[in-house]
């Protein structure tokens, strides 16, 4: 065994129903006295109700998917008017997303709060757009000192979201296990985490207000996104990129349908990946446990069903060609990659 690991320096609370609280300690323990609350609209009560004991002295609650450069100056520039000591996300992928970039330009500390099943808060991994270009990076700066999870507060969020979430989380380990950088430690955490996540989402699609659904399911995002953070973007990340910024599709969504015809592709040359995925859903075939799953959760199939053009298959398969690793298990060609993309676009069976 020869490999080499970086562990991220992150604290993780993670208690049902304790964010206030736990939030409240994160901001004493940094010492920060001029608190600045990211948080979209929709979200705006659930994070008032969380910021009640802390010296907040600014809001932005102006989220968009992708963090568009304008918001993220707005962002900024409310930081720097303020003398703000500390960021606090309340939201989803995309807000925990604007945090990042402000934390990359003012190097303030961020606590995340995440409220789906995203897991950028475990990772120093960041994205802007501008002209319809994503920039992306990663950098210790953008990683969160903290993050607070409470189950509770992914209730609210609908099950197909919830549904999509989980298994764009999945997306995480599973490609995780071939990406350019995987190792023991990851591809570990990645299992325990298609496990929990294998465990905790049909039983939030069954019922949503299941807190200890909610609470595995979570659990199952961070280890995901822990193992992604250290392995980097495989074969499955390249090409939802590629797809997020040809089409703008959404992004849980994509990955979503994507994953069972990446897994298709990869498994039968990836050995261990393949024994570990089967073995972390109890099945014979990890193929074939994901098939399970996915029965059980009724997720998006299609991506034409999400605005993609037909014709947007060959030039898509080129840019997939162009961005891909270049260690992927299965060798990649113009014909397999067109192949899968048109099956994702279509549906139906991987
Ligand atoms: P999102 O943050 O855009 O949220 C999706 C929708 O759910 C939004 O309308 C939001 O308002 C709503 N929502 C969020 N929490 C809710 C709740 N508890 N109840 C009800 N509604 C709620 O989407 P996402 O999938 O969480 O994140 C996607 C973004 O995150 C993308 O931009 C993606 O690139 C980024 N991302 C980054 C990383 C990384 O490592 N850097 C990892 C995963 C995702």
């Amino acid at each position: 065994m020869r490999f080499v690991h970086d562990t991220l320096p992150q604290r993780v609370r993670f208690a049902t129903g304790e964010a206030a609280e736990h939030l409240a300690q994160e901001v004493r323990d940094l010492g920060a006295t001029r608190v600045m609350i990211i948080a979209s609209r929709r979200q705006r009560v659930v994070a008032e109700r969380l910021v009640t004991d802390l010296p907040v002295i600014a809001w932005h609650d102006d989220i968009a998917m992708h963090v568009p450069r304008t918001v993220a100056e707005r962002a900024g520039h409310i930081a720097s008017m303020h003398a703000v000591d500390c960021l606090v996300s309340v939201g989803g992928g995309s807000t925990t997303g604007l945090a990042k970039v402000v934390a990359l330009k003012t190097a303030l500390p961020i606590i995340a709060v995440p409220t789906t099943y995203a897991g950028s808060e475990a990772t120093p991994v960041w994205g802007m757009t501008e002209n319809d270009h994503k920039q992306t990076g990663a950098d210790p700066p953008a990683l969160p000192r903290a993050v607070i999870y409470d189950a509770s507060l992914s209730q609210s969020l609908p099950v197909g979201t919830s549904v999509a979430s989980g298994l764009n989380a999945l997306a995480h380990s599973i490609d995780s296990l071939w990406a350019p950088c995987a190792d023991p430690i990851n591809a570990t955490l990645a299992a325990e985490g298609i496990r929990a996540l294998a465990s905790g989402l049909p039983s939030v699609k069954a019922g949503p207000d299941d807190l200890a659904a909610r609470e595995q399911t979570l659990y199952g995002a961070y280890l995901a996104a822990t193992a992604f953070a250290s392995a980097g973007a495989g074969l499955h990340h390249k090409i939802c990129h590629v797809l997020g910024g040809m089409f703008g599709l959404p992004h849980a969504q994509t990955h979503a349908i994507v994953l069972p015809h990446v897994l298709t592709l990869n498994a039968p040359h990836a050995e261990d990946a393949e024994r570990r995925i089967a073995a972390a859903f109890g099945t014979p075939t990890a193929k074939g446990g994901l098939r399970l799953l996915r029965e059980r959760l009724d997720p998006p199939t299609a991506l034409r069903d999400f605005g993609m053009p037909a014709d947007g298959i060959a030039p898509a398969a080129q840019a997939v060609l162009a961005e891909a690793p270049p260690h992927n298990p299965a060798s990649l060609t113009t014909d397999n990659i067109t192949a899968l993309l048109r099956a994702a676009w279509k549906g139906g069976p991987s």
